[in-house]
C-alpha cells in the first residue's frame, strides 16, 4: 500500500503536510483516534484537516479537499456519505469525485490475517487490486422509456492496461508469485472481455509472475472456502467492491482492514471497505483499528518508516496481547480503550524512533 514513488519527502527536520478529512459517521472519532496516536508518537506530520460530509457538499467542501489534497499530495480519508433520496440522479458521491478528479485509479487493500483475531481462516495474505475510475461506477444511467432504465459500465483498454500492470508490477516488487483476473467475460464478453484480453497482454510481459483468470462468482465461493490459493488479484471496479468486502469479512470485517487509493501523483489512504458507520456514530464503540492501519500504510509512503511500524505493532500487541477488542471482534472495550492502550504502548517505544 506504501511503496514509494519518485517524489522526495522531507527526512530530517521536516514536518510534513497530510491532508486529513474525516468524512461522516465513526470517521471523526476515528480521526481522532489517529490524532492522538501521532502525538503520542511525535509524528511529525501536521494534519491539514477538510471537513467534507453529506451535509456540506453544496458549500464546495470537495473543490476544498480537492485543492488540498492536490498540494499535499497525500491523504487521509474516511467515508462521506452517500445518501441515495436526495442527490440528484447526475450528482455524484463526493467519494467517487475525489477519485476520478484525482485519478486515483488503483484501489489496493491489504488482506492479513491480524494475530489475535479469531477467524475461521488463519494466515490469510492477498492483496486485491481494484480498478477505481470507471466500470460500473461511471455514473451513466438514464431511463429512456419509463420502465427501462440502462445503466453503462464503461470498461477502457487504457484503464485496463494500466491497472493489469499496476498489479503485476505490485506483485514484482513485492516479491508475490501470482496475479488472478477476476471477471465475467464469459457474460459480458466485450466489456470484461477486454478487461481480460487486457490482464493477459500486460502477463506476457512478466514471465516469471504465474497468471490465472477466474470468473467473479467462482472466485466469491473459492475465497470463502479456500483464500490460500489466491496472491495478488486485480478486477474492475464492482467485482473490487463486493470481493474486497468479502476478504475483509474473512480478516475480521470493516473494522480491521486497510486500503488506498492510489494515482500517479496523489493517495488517498483510508479503510478498505469504505463503511460510514452511520449507525454506530458517536457510540465510543467503532473499531478503530482499520483507521489507525491506513495512518500507519501513509506513514510509510511519505517515508516515516519506523512510526509506521511503531504504531502497527502497537496495535497489533493492543489487539493480541492486551487483548482489547471492541464489539465487532466480540469484546466490550471501547474505541478510547483502544486508543489509550495504543497510546501507552506508543510512548513506552517512542524514544527510540525519536532520537534515532
Ligand atoms: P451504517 O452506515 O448503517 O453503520 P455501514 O455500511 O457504514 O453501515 O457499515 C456496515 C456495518 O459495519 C455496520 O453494521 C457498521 O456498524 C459496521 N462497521 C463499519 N465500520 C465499523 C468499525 N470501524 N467498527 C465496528 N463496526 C463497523
Ligand atoms: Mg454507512
Amino acid at each position: 500500500l506504501s511503496s514509494t514513488t519518485s517524489r522526495q519527502f522531507a527526512l530530517y527536520g521536516g514536518r510534513q503536510t497530510v491532508t486529513l478529512i474525516p468524512g461522516d459517521g465513526i470517521g471523526p472519532e476515528v480521526s481522532d483516534a489517529v490524532r492522538k496516536i501521532f502525538l503520542s508518537a511525535g509524528v511529525p506530520v501536521d494534519f491539514e484537516e477538510v471537513n467534507v460530509t453529506s451535509s456540506n457538499l453544496r458549500s464546495g467542501s470537495c473543490e476544498d479537499a480537492l485543492v488540498s489534497i492536490r498540494r499535499n499530495e497525500v491523504a487521509l480519508k474516511g467515508n462521506i456519505e452517500t445518501n441515495v433520496d436526495e442527490l440528484d440522479l447526475d450528482e455524484k458521491s463526493a467519494n467517487v469525485i475525489l477519485r476520478t478528479k484525482l485519478d486515483l485509479f488503483a484501489n489496493v487493500i491489504k488482506v492479513k490475517s491480524i494475530p489475535g483475531i479469531i477467524t475461521r481462516h488463519n494466515m490469510i495474505d492477498i492483496r486485491l487490486i481494484r480498478e477505481n475510475t470507471e466500470g460500473e461506477y461511471s455514473n451513466l444511467e438514464h431511463e429512456g422509456v419509463p420502465g427501462v432504465v440502462e445503466s453503462l459500465k464503461i470498461i477502457t483498454a487504457k484503464n485496463s492496461l494500466r491497472i493489469a500492470r499496476f498489479a503485476f508490477e505490485y506483485a514484482q516488487r513485492n516479491g508475490r508469485k501470482k496475479v488472478t483476473a477476476v471477471h465475467k467475460a464469459n457474460i459480458m464478453k466485450l466489456s470484461d472481455g477486454l478487461f481480460l484480453q487486457c490482464c493477459r497482454e500486460v502477463a506476457c510481459d512478466f514471465p516469471d509472475i504465474e497468471f490465472e483468470d477466474m470468473i467473479i462468482d467462482n472466485t466469491t465461493m473459492q475465497m470463502v472456502s479456500n483464500p490460500y490459493q489466491f496472491d495478488v488479484m486485480v478486477m474492475p471496479n464492482l467485482y473490487g467492491n463486493i470481493l474486497g468486502n468479502v476478504c475483509c469479512g474473512l480478516v475480521g470485517g470493516p473494522g480491521v482492514v486497510a486500503g488506498a487509493n492510489i494515482g500517479s501523483k496523489h493517495r488517498v489512504f483510508e479503510t478498505a471497505t469504505r463503511n460510514t458507520g452511520k449507525s454506530i456514530a458517536g457510540l465510543n464503540i467503532a473499531n478503530p483499528s482499520a483507521f489507525i492501519f491506513s495512518s500507519s500504510h501513509m506513514l510509510k509512503y511519505i517515508g516515516l518508516h519506523k512510526y509506521a511500524s511503531l504504531i502497527s505493532q502497537a496495535l497489533v500487541d493492543t489487539l493480541q496481547l492486551d487483548r482489547i477488542h471492541t464489539p465487532d471482534l466480540g469484546g466490550s472495550h471501547t474505541t478510547s480503550d483502544v486508543v489509550d492502550a495504543v497510546c501507552k504502548r506508543v510512548e513506552s517505544q517512542a524514544y527510540k524512533v525519536r532520537y534515532d
